[in-house]
């Protein structure tokens, strides 16, 4: 359970940066025109910040990656539990679920399925 809102958060965290920052940008914006001091701390505040989010990213993937080598370790696939893992061709170590067709690299980071282009079909 907390595996999974873990992932699900580290999936999602680019794009809750990039909101947290567009928030704050609304709100620098408007004291532009208030308080203008205080837009200034705010950009500060965000340029440290990012080295803050960056940190903070690192250490949650880092846990995620721990807790899904543990479960690769015992065999089974840290998505679906289920113990249907198989080595990915050329894939340095990494393995892939049989049943939900989830990859993790050696580290136990999630691999990102890739997109196929679509073909045209020649009639
Ligand atoms: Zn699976």
């Amino acid at each position: 359970m907390v595996l999974k809102l873990l992932r699900q958060f580290n999936r999602a965290y680019g794009y809750a940066v990039f909101g947290i920052y567009l928030v704050a940008f609304g709100i620098a914006f408007l004291f532009v025109f208030i308080f203008p001091p205080a837009t200034l701390a705010l950009l500060f505040i965000s340029i440290f910040g990012l080295l803050f989010f960056n940190v903070l990213g690192f250490m949650l993937r880092t846990i995620e990656r721990r807790w899904n080598r543990a479960r690769l370790d015992k065999g089974r696939c840290p998505e679906c539990g289920a113990a249907a893992l198989s080595a990915i061709v050329g894939g340095a170590g990494g393995v892939r679920c049989g049943a939900c067709d989830a990859m993790h690299d050696a580290q136990g980071a999630w691999i990102k399925p890739e997109l196929r282009e679509a073909v045209a079909v020649q009639a």
